[in-house]
């Protein structure tokens, strides 16, 4: 007998029809409607006394507690990220007057207005990681969008709105919640405008995306598709107002210090200009970034109006990533030596092994991305063999890296 295909327009458990019930959650092999989930949570709370809802208040503790300041959040963020000094800062600053905003506006006469940011600096730098550690430290949902995958509705690849799905589902489409949350745009330099003349074609992965954008960063009522893709006409739609939902962008604008050297070119003249000028730090121009510099890039001048707080986050050097290596919460080495103790195993790193790595990271350009396959490399044949050896300690030396990671420089 052949199997009956999956009716996504009927609750399988109450049979009433998406226009009756509103939100209906569609698994692989069954639909639920909002009202039979709710039965359906009532009956587990009776089982299990109110442990499903107990957890809410311990995830998003931010509204409750106090807010931490500007110094705090850098602190915390220094915990996880190294340097990006300027970032954090002006970070820090933002979060904090974001959320002081979302407590005040509407209980005084003044409503201050959201303040997007956006993050621009080469790739593997910090940028998602420093959106993610401010998330984790607020308990606010947090959703990663790429915007290389967005298009213009009509067209072939996601709607704008599918960011707000991403966030919908961090939050376990508790709307109020997600209508708080962060979400941090990637790669936001891939929707810059193509050509700078806007009529000569359509731009459908360019200014086209970026003028569908600009709805949701200034704050608007969006009609959700609760499990992403396509709308269609019969889908029931979740709104959500982004009013208050910060937008972190990304961006690695590659090419941009041409345009910053050409304005600081051009815009120092005048009395002073050859003392300005030698005061430029020309290795490190992108910490020059201005407006000016992102609307030649080809975002239009709208959107650049919508992130008023621009910084920067510089190349990591040397000292950096050994820094990475090794002193986060979380660092690389850490994690390791955390994966060998479960074992029983105690774990150590030779010093010159971890300037090893840090030299081949940088010679393959790849920044602290580069670092973790590299360690895996050197790792990968210990893991296989130790947790089976009944041996107590393993100690990693540099011909014992080098001889791993030749063979994968064979390849790359
Ligand atoms: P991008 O700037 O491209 O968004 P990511 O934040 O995704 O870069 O960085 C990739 C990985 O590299 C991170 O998961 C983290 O492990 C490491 N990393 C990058 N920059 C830093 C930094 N400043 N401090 C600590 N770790 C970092």
């Amino acid at each position: 007998m052949q199997k009956k295909p999956l009716d996504t327009d009927h609750c399988s458990f109450c049979g009433k029809s998406n226009k009756e019930t509103g939100l209906l959650i569609t698994g692989l092999h069954a639909s639920i409607c909002e009202n039979c989930l709710r039965d359906a949570s009532v009956v587990l709370d009776e089982m299990y006394g109110n442990t499903v809802h107990d957890e809410e208040p311990a995830r998003y503790q931010y509204e409750e507690s106090r807010l931490k300041t500007p110094r705090e959040i850098h602190e915390f963020l220094d915990q996880y990220v190294i340097g990006q000094e300027e970032a954090k800062k002006f970070l820090s600053v933002a979060v904090y007057n974001h959320y002081k905003r979302i407590r005040s506006n509407g209980k005084n006469d003044v409503d201050v207005e959201k303040s997007n940011i956006l993050l621009v600096g080469p790739t593997g730098t910090g940028k998602t990681l420093l959106a993610n550690t401010i998330a984790r430290m607020l308990k606010v949902p947090f959703a990663i969008v790429d915007a290389t995958v967005l298009t213009e509705a009509g067209y072939v690849g996601e709607d704008v709105e599918s960011i707000l799905t991403r966030l919908l589902q961090a939050s376990d489409y508790n709307v109020a919640r997600a209508e708080q949350g962060i979400v941090f745009i990637d790669e936001l330099d891939k929707i810059a405008r193509k050509s700078d003349n806007p009529s000569i074609t359509r731009d459908v992965s360019g200014e086209g995306v970026q003028q569908a954008l600009l709805k949701l960063l200034e704050g608007t009522v969006v009609n959700v598709p609760p499990q992403g893709g396509r709308k269609h006409p019969e889908q029931h739609l979740i709104p959500v107002n982004t009013k208050n939902i910060l937008f972190i962008c990304g961006g690695a604008f590659e090419g941009i210090e041409k345009k910053i050297a050409k304005r600081l070119n051009t815009s120092v003249v005048g009395y002073g200009m050859a003392e300005k000028k030698a005061h430029i730090d020309k290795d490190n121009l992108i910490r020059y970034v201005a407006p000016q510099d992102l609307r030649s890039y080809g975002l239009i001048p709208e959107i650049v109006g919508r992130v008023p707080v621009i910084t920067f986050l510089k190349r990591l050097d040397r000292t950096a990533l050994l820094d990475i290596l090794t002193k986060p919460k979380n660092a690389l080495v850490k994690q390791y030596k955390h994966l060998f103790a479960m074992d029983g195993i105690r774990l150590s790193v030779d010093k010159d092994v971890m300037e090893y790595v840090v030299d081949t990271a940088m010679e393959f350009n790849l920044g602290a991305r580069g670092l973790r396959s590299i360690c895996e490399a050197i790792m990968v044949d210990a893991m296989y063999e130790c947790p089976s050896s009944g041996r107590k300690t393993l100690r990693i030396t540099l011909p014992y890296a080098q001889k791993r990671v030749d063979k994968i420089t064979k390849i790359i």
